[in-house]
Order: structure tokens, then C-alpha cells, then sequence
């Protein structure tokens, strides 16, 4: 799904993303947690990211690929928080969220919720655990 996602992606906007990571590898992961969390930030535990079931893709600017805040800055990610879930995806976890995530802002963390959860999300402004405890109290 994330393939054909960013050759649309590609098409529309005429400029180029690249999926920097459809599934981490664990030792990438490793590294990461370990940098993050001397970092004292929060990020997903290895072997639970959601990247390990195949629902998350990092996506980042051809010309900018480092997965740091400036990404938000790029016009390829401008046009993701904007256009994404058009294509049934959602930032998984923006910066205003992060009390409720419990994971540091990544803003090039797409995760795959289908087009009609992510209308919705995007219409409520709410972030994934929001919109699964608003269907549960339903
Ligand atoms: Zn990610």
C-alpha cells in the first residue's frame, strides 16, 4: 500500500519522496531507542513499532532525509500533513498529541488507518488512541 501511495504522491506533486523505512530493520531499531532514550524521549519499544506490522511507513523529502523536526519544513511533507489521508493515511503522531501518544513528534510517521478513519481523524483533529475511544464509547 505504501508503494503505490507515494508513486501517486510522486505524480501529483511532481517532486520526489522516498519510504525511508517500510519495515526497520531490528537492530535499526535498536540503535534508535537506545539514541532516543538517552535522549530521554519517548519512542516505541523495539518489536512493537507499528512499522513491524506492516501499517507504517517513515516518509521523508528526497532532498531532506534526515528524521528530525526540520522534515515538517519540507514542501513534501507540508503537502503529507494536508493531503494524506486522501489516501487513507494519518501522522500518527503529531507534536499537540503527544500527551496522549506518548511518543515523541514524527512528523514523517505515516500510519496506513484507511481513507475513511483518516477523513474522519483529519474532520475531529484527533489522534488515533482519540478516534479508537471515540468509537468504543459509542
Ligand atoms: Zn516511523
Amino acid at each position: 500500500m505504501g508503494i503505490s501511495f507515494i508513486n501517486k504522491l510522486n505524480i501529483l506533486m511532481k517532486i520526489s519522496c522516498i519510504i525511508s523505512s517500510l519495515l526497520c530493520s531490528l537492530p535499526q531499531i535498536k540503535t534508535r531507542f537506545t539514541l532516543k532514550k538517552e535522549c530521554s524521549v519517548w519512542v516505541a519499544i523495539p518489536k512493537t513499532s507499528e512499522h513491524e506490522i506492516g501499517l507504517s511507513v517513515d516518509i521523508v523529502s528526497k532532498s531532506y532525509q534526515l528524521l528530525d523536526k526540520n522534515q515538517k519544513k519540507t514542501a513534501e511533507q507540508k503537502w503529507l500533513m494536508e493531503n494524506c489521508h486522501r489516501y487513507g493515511f494519518v501522522m500518527r503522531y503529531p507534536t499537540e498529541k503527544k500527551q496522549i501518544t506518548k511518543i515523541e513528534y514524527e512528523p514523517w510517521h505515516y500510519r496506513y488507518v484507511g481513507i475513511e478513519n483518516a477523513k474522519r481523524m483529519k474532520d475531529m483533529g484527533v489522534c488515533l488512541e482519540e478516534y479508537i475511544e471515540s468509537i468504543i464509547k459509542k
